[in-house]
């Protein structure tokens, strides 16, 4: 269900039915204006989860909520609800299968650039350590299973990478 004022402030495409349907509320009562309009598939974005959803359409206290995911939809993604800090974490079979891109960048950042990044999109494999300021005593510390991979951490190779870009 979609706040009329988020739909109309965001011109979300809408449907207008011929016939209201019944919108029933968790007691079981129609919720006043609904039933009339629904939106076109739209893509809804929960920071990098996106699903495909319509919503139906119904005034709602200004100001105080623009919308309600219903029962089926928790059931289906299943996150794992914060309530403390208001955040949603994705870990359902449903959610990798369909919602969460599948491509992983790879990026070298610094420490400092790894502390700014939100830990949920981070996947670290693994750490250079500069002993000296050319470089010339570097320790690799990545985890076990990125071992094969450490070459990539080689000075020569960084050198050849383009600038990280911002
Ligand atoms: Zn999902």
């Amino acid at each position: 269900m979609l706040s009329s004022d988020w739909v109309k402030n965001g011109q979300v495409p809408c449907v207008r039915r011929k016939e209201p349907t019944q919108i029933l509320d968790a007691s079981g009562n129609q919720i006043p204006t609904s039933g009339l309009h629904y939106t076109t598939t739209v893509n809804m974005y929960i920071g990098h989860h996106m699903n495909k959803m319509r919503f139906e359409v119904a005034d709602m206290p200004a100001g105080k909520v623009d919308s309600y995911l219903p029962m089926s939809w928790l059931k289906d993604h299943n996150p794992d609800i914060n309530w403390e800090n208001t955040s949603l974490k994705w870990r359902s079979e449903y959610c990798k299968a369909h919602c969460l891109r599948k491509e992983r960048r790879l990026e070298f950042i610094t420490e400092d650039e790894l502390l700014a990044e939100d830990p949920d999109n981070i996947f670290v494999m693994g750490m250079a350590l500069y002993t000296d300021h050319d470089s010339a005593d570097i320790k690799i510390k990545c985890l076990p299973e990125y071992r094969d991979y450490a070459d990539i951490f080689n000075q020569e190779k960084i050198n050849a990478l383009p600038e990280h870009r911002k």
